[in-house]
């Protein structure tokens, strides 16, 4: 069968009325505000509807995953990967309500309409127009909609914890319908200041004979405060410690304050 054929077959107004639904339960991260665990019981029910052994893992109070099984235990997995959280919408910004999606010229407007319910609403359409065909998986198909992208991917952590490892997956992240093959990944750094720092003059780091200071190894204790008329501004020394992570438990805690475009 063709692509042409398939685009025909494809149920677009499952897929717009699934996408305009789910834009509509504001499942924003952060502040978390039980959002995403209405989108997962949301999702959860449309993949039961489409005949998939259901799942709402919780993740954290009001915070869950959905996650939906097709077909047997033998031959290869596919992940469906899509993410329930959208970043906070600031509504003075927006000519529409940015929960209350609007279809204009062709084009729905909603927070997460693009990054990605959109894809999520494109991968059920997916699993419908299979199922409407009757085509037997020769497979497993494994939808994971999963909370927390937006922050600390706490969602993609337990969802991995959970169900055995996959042979294929598509992520439902807009490229601009460029298909790409490979990610990066994401690593987020964490600095923690032991202790104090101590002000000094910047003409201290250019100093090569000042002796050793248990706080910076640059700068002696004892120096006079800079002057306001000098100008430059005072660096700050402190002993620091850093370390990648996140682990569930610092996510958990530096979910507010961390966040990426996605
Ligand atoms: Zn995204």
């Amino acid at each position: 069968m063709d692509l042409k054929k398939i685009n025909e077959l494809i149920d677009l107004d499952y897929v717009q009325k699934t996408l305009l639904e789910l834009v509509s339960i504001p499942s924003v991260n952060p502040p978390q505000d039980q959002g995403e665990e209405k989108a997962a019981r949301y999702l959860a029910r449309k993949l039961e509807e489409l005949g998939a052994e259901a799942h709402v893992d919780q993740v954290s109070p009001g915070r869950a995953n959905a996650v939906g099984i097709l077909g047997g235990t033998q031959g290869p997995t596919l992940v469906f990967n899509g993410h329930l959280d959208v970043v906070p919408a600031d509504e003075g910004l927006w000519d529409t309500p940015p929960f209350q999606p609007e279809i204009k010229d062709g084009r729905i407007y909603g927070r997460g309409t693009t990054d990605m319910k959109g894809g999520i609403a494109a991968m059920l359409g997916a699993i419908k127009v299979v199922n409407d065909l009757g085509i037997p998986l020769r497979g497993r198909v494994v939808a994971s909609f999963v909370c927390d992208e937006e922050a600390a991917n706490l969602g993609t952590l337990d969802f991995l914890e959970r169900y055995p490892k996959a042979d294929y997956a598509i992520v439902g992240e807009p490229t601009g319908l460029v298909l790409a093959v490979a990610h990066r990944g994401v690593a987020r750094f964490r600095i923690v200041v032991a202790r104090p720092g101590r002000p000094c003059r910047p003409a201290c780091l250019r100093g090569k004979r000042h002796r050793t200071h248990e706080s910076s190894n640059l700068c002696p204790p004892g120096l006079p405060p800079v002057a306001p008329s000098q100008k430059a501004p005072p660096a700050a020394f402190a002993k620091l410690r850093g370390h990648h992570g996140p682990s569930r438990r610092e996510g958990q805690r530096h979910s507010r304050s961390s966040r990426n475009h996605h």
